[in-house]
């Protein structure tokens, strides 16, 4: 047979061999997806490296060649990886608070006309704390001027040291719920454990999950099987697995009304409380359906810089902003140096207000 004859004989042979490679790739692909599951149900992981090994010593031992063991071994490790890749892939499929399409937007609807979500952005504000009814109500009274329509109520503050403020307790929602109401405002505070739900739950419209609470599964769980929403901080250590995780204990229990805030994360830096991670905005808008909201607060621990951020915020395509708000901050018993007083409150609403575009974060 002529050499040119010979070639396109032998290419005929190799095509159906491909087809067939690539039927039995498919096929082996299908059956570990199966094992995957059976793992899943026996509680076992994946990934089990004995096992790879065990079966490339086999096909080592049987390999006759022309392929050395060496890249018997390369190739085989190959598929073995894109099985891996196809479980954690799988994996992510089955995440609730994770986005399945570009257009899944979960929003968040409150009695008074509050959505959060919807393609608005919104202001959450209030002092750091619950104070007196008259501090309440002259912050209540210049929020609700500006069309805030949540007030943050805290009741309950999770201070470093012991012997600082600790809130007023059931007292402080008291307040916050007489308020809200005058100004037609929802009231959102902070659960700092599971077994204050049910007494909250008499005062409050949404539940706040600090940062240092964020991976409290069993305060999450709880959250999750109560109907009100549930607004989740960024641990200030947390990856953004970790916080979409930490979602995920939430909606898996029954809750699917959470919104997430990022509030700063602990870097090297001096100069801010913490570091705003702004990227964390357009990152979770792409991997979960959930509406975010930048804090711009407690991200940078004081007041000079919360116009530049509140415009940042505004523009990263977040849901909206949170900031602390007090008639006196110089005076107040938590968080006085971040705390914005009315004049400068106004002053970043007009900021905020100023900046007409908003960038909407690309969700693919
Ligand atoms: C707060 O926002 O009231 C608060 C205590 O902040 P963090 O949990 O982020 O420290
Ligand atoms: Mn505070």
């Amino acid at each position: 047979m002529a050499p040119q004859n010979r070639l396109q004989e032998l290419r005929k042979q190799i095509d159906p061999i491909n087809l067939q490679i690539l039927e039995l790739l498919n096929k082996r692909a299908t059956i570990a997806r199966e094992i995957g599951e059976v793992q899943q149900e026996l509680g076992t992981t994946y990934y089990d490296p004995e096992r790879e090994a065990q079966m490339l010593t086999e096909l080592q031992q049987v390999n006759e060649g022309p392929f050395s063991n060496d890249t018997i071994k390369k190739l085989f490790s190959e598929i073995f990886h894109a099985t891996l890749n196809l479980h954690e892939q799988d994996a992510r499929q089955k995440i609730l608070v994770q986005r399945k399409d570009p257009n899944q937007h979960t929003h968040i609807e409150f009695d008074n006309g509050l959505t959060i979500g919807n393609d608005t952005f919104e202001i959450i504000a209030g002092p750091c704390a619950v104070e007196s009814y008259e501090q309440m109500d002259e912050v209540a009274a210049a929020l609700s001027e500006r069309g805030v329509k949540m007030i943050r109520g805290m009741g309950y503050k999770p201070r470093t040291s012991p012997y600082d403020f600790q809130g007023l307790g059931e007292e402080g929602l008291k307040i916050a719920r007489q308020v809200a109401n005058k100004y037609d405002m929802v009231v959102i505070s902070e659960v700092l454990d599971q077994s204050l739900i049910p007494m909250m739950d008499e005062y409050v419209d949404a539940f706040w999950v600090g940062a240092r609470n964020m991976q409290n599964a069993f305060l999450l769980r709880a959250l999750g099987k109560q109907r009100k929403p549930v607004l989740l901080k960024r641990g200030f250590g947390a990856t953004l697995k970790e916080f979409i995780y930490a979602a995920e204990y939430i909606m898996s229990s029954g809750n699917d009304q959470i919104i997430l805030m990022e509030r700063g994360i602990r870097t090297f830096v001096q100069e801010t409380r913490n570091t705003l991670d702004i990227s964390a905005v357009p990152l979770l808008k792409q991997e979960t359906h959930l509406p975010i909201i930048v804090d711009i607060s407690h991200s940078a621990g004081r007041r000079d810089i919360a116009n530049p951020l509140g415009r940042v915020a505004r523009v990263s395509g977040a849901d909206g902003l949170m900031v602390e708000v007090h008639p006196n901050p110089d005076v107040a018993m938590s968080d006085a140096k971040q705390q914005l007083n009315l004049n400068q409150f106004n002053e970043l609403m007009d900021d905020i207000d100023s900046i007409s575009v908003r960038y909407k974060a690309p969700t693919v």
